[in-house]
């Protein structure tokens, strides 16, 4: 087909045609004396987009799941307690995962569509005398349901109840595009991953430890190899790594920061809070629902409900076969009842207004009861009055 296809899926996301540019090139010698030039400073400006000074970035030839892996295996003893709260299908995975490694796991149901519970959490807290939970695992951005929870609250409630566990929040589709706070938040372990908000291939864990973090690698029994931060961060103080990186991918990462220091963090996050309002407001003016409740909106990613007698797969097969869009898919236990639009990374009003667009199209094809051009008056209205 004619013209461009466009991705609002939350991941991959769109690459900029800089970031395409500045990854084709020759490839290149890693152990030569100039490739730190290239890998110290990118590890330097990680620590911004994390929001973290105390703190190290670390970038690992792999994608967010192995995030999940390394912050468990590294900082974690073999078969330790930790918590987490199950409200969406990475949550569920994540949990999944900490099992398949011998973790004991404490999972805690939340109906999807809410965060983590930070009054529960505080209790189940104060309740653990003995401080057998080891660490807990925080989704910050779930991106099945497009729900954000308040990390910073996580971080208040460990405090309130004097608790040493280490803090692991998932930013895999937060990070680089919504607010967040690693240190300031107290994050332990901060993991991410290349497609998302970095606008990259997937292929990179970008991670960020903390000091504590770093301490309990000291002590950790747990077995590893290919993983391991500790080995990581010794070839890192040199300007190097333990094995061979993605040269292209590493090239890359260093236009994405650019791109991104260059338009400013705090404008990342307004932006992305802007462009979300406009959906948000689309939705509203379709008389439809969006699966996050008051308070959990995420500005990444909006999961839209389809009426109970709609199947939300037919909106996204239409989309995608008559109008070149890819929407994300709901997931498992909301399989077929939402459908979503990621709006993250590489996007602005005009991109976004085409995914509205083509969504309404792809609702009044299967017979949704809308008003044709309701969504996108809605959306053009709030952009319009919102731009600078
Ligand atoms: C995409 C995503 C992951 C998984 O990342 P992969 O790169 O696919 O391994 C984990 N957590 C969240 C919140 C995500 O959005």
């Amino acid at each position: 087909m004619a013209g461009r296809s466009h991705l609002f899926i939350p991941g991959p996301t769109n690459t900029p045609h800089e970031v395409l540019s500045a990854m084709h090139l020759p490839m290149e010698d890693h152990r030569s004396p100039t490739f730190p030039n290239l890998l110290k400073p990118i590890l330097a400006d990680l620590k911004k987009i994390f929001r973290t000074e105390a703190g190290q970035c670390f970038v690992f030839p792999a994608t967010g799941t192995a995030g999940w892996e390394i912050a468990l295996t590294n900082c974690l003893n073999m078969g330790d307690k930790v918590l987490i709260y199950r409200f969406g299908q990475f949550g569920h995975l994540w949990a999944e995962a900490a099992k398949k490694l011998g973790f004991d796991v404490e999972v805690h149901q939340v109906e999807w569509g809410k965060g983590i519970p930070l009054d529960h959490l505080e209790a189940r807290l104060k309740e653990d005398k003995n401080h057998e939970i080891k660490a807990v695992l925080a989704t910050h951005n779930e991106t099945s349901t497009g729900v954000t929870s308040d990390i910073g609250g996580v971080r208040k409630a460990l405090d309130a109840a004097g608790h040493p566990a280490l803090l692991f929040a998932d930013g895999v589709s937060s990070i680089a595009s919504i607010e967040f706070r690693m240190d300031d938040w107290g994050v332990d372990g901060a993991i991410s991953g290349s497609q998302k908000g970095f606008m990259l291939p997937a292929g990179a864990a970008i991670l960020g430890f903390s000091q504590k973090a770093m301490a309990a690698i000291e002590t950790s029994n747990f077995p590893r190899s290919f993983f391991s931060l500790k080995d990581m961060a010794a070839s890192n103080k040199d300007g190097y790594t333990p094995y061979t990186p993605s040269t292209p991918m590493l090239h890359g990462l260093r236009k994405a920061l650019d791109i991104l220091l260059d338009e400013g963090i705090d404008n990342v996050y307004a932006r992305h809070h802007r462009l979300a309002e406009g959906v948000r407001r689309a939705v509203a003016a379709w008389g439809l629902k969006i699966c996050a409740q008051p308070g959990f909106e995420s500005d990444t990613v909006t999961a839209i409900v389809v009426p109970a007698d709609k199947d939300a797969r037919h909106v996204i097969s239409t989309a995608f076969n008559k109008y070149q869009i890819s929407l994300g898919a709901g997931l498992s236990e909301v399989a077929g009842k939402v459908f979503r639009i990621g709006h993250l990374g590489d996007m602005n009003d005009v991109s976004l207004l085409g995914a509205i667009a083509g969504v309404e199209m792809a609702m009044l094809d299967n017979g949704f009861d809308i008003k044709p051009g309701s969504g996108v008056a809605a959306a053009i209205e709030y952009y319009r009055s919102t731009a600078e």
